[in-house]
């Protein structure tokens, strides 16, 4: 079949960008043929997650427990969020994935991340009234110049076709990096820390939020997040992160580290079902 002429004219419009700047693996800087893609090696280290998993926390179950099952962390510690979910596993190429977002001006990376995040979080997604990042002190605006949960809620909205409110929320005090810090280190950390200006009553009182943040540690942050929506009003509020520390893999020193090892996930045992190399 000819190809269309459509799709001629946007490969004569690319080309020239891909000879000055040639793709590269996101994750080992190897030749790639599309930008934002990833290599085979470093495709198969990414674990997606999928179903069975808790319908209220997104962990993975490793049997199908049946409709309504919770896990355990969900049963000993409700959050004030009603569902969170996460694309991948924070390991693998995933936190390279975040760092070169967060720190290198890659905002090119969001839509290539929102997209697994939609297929992660499909039913928040549908269901949601308005998407917000969760934000950034203006401080800390200013040195990083940009805020990635903001990048990755501008693109969710943007693919779903759902209304984006960044400046709903904001953060009331400067907190710390919660790198390196324990689980009530963290807690302590942004406590009281969010707040919905009254000018944006209108965008949070009576609907259902969908909260983006690239990711999901402890749930420290979110949880406060969600607290501060739900006293200005909110209906309820989900949880869409684009990777997400499972459970029994948080611990201070390796998240200092800001890197897991594949190995601490096994290898070999991710999913045939993600979407398809990008
Ligand atoms: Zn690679």
């Amino acid at each position: 079949m000819a190809p269309r002429l459509g799709d001629l004219a946007t490969e004569a419009l690319a080309w020239p960008a891909r000879i000055l700047f040639p793709p590269v693996c996101v994750g080992c800087r190897r030749h790639v043929t599309q930008p934002g893609a990833l290599c085979g090696a470093c495709w198969r280290q990414l674990r997606f997650l999928d179903k069975p998993w808790c319908p209220v926390m997104g962990t993975p179950f490793q049997y199908d427990m049946g409709e309504g099952f919770l896990s355990a962390e969900a049963i000993a510690n409700p959050p004030p969020f009603a569902r969170a979910r996460a694309a991948v596993a924070y390991s693998g190429v995933a936190p390279r994935m975040v760092q070169l977002l967060k720190y290198a001006d890659r905002t090119d990376l969001a839509p290539w991340m929102a997209r697994w995040m939609l297929r992660a979080g499909a039913d928040l997604v549908a269901e949601a009234d308005v998407v917000l990042p969760v934000p950034l002190h203006r401080r800390r605006f200013f040195t990083r110049r940009f805020n990635q949960s903001a990048e990755l809620a501008r693109a969710v909205a943007a693919l779903a076709g759902k209304p984006f409110a960044p400046g709903a929320i904001v953060r009331v005090k400067p907190t710390r990096q919660q790198v390196g810090l324990g689980i009530s280190e963290r807690q302590d950390n942004v406590r009281a820390a969010f707040r919905v200006p009254a000018e944006s009553d209108i965008d949070v009182r009576g609907r259902r939020v969908l909260l983006i943040d690239d990711v999901y540690t402890t749930g420290a942050t979110v949880s406060s997040v969600s607290k501060a929506l739900k006293k200005s009003g909110a209906a309820a509020v989900d949880v869409l992160t684009f990777a997400r520390v499972l459970p029994g893999h948080f611990s201070q020193s390796d998240i200092g580290a800001g890197e897991f090892r594949s190995e601490d996930f096994g290898s070999g045992d991710f999913r045939a079902t993600g979407p398809g190399p990008i």
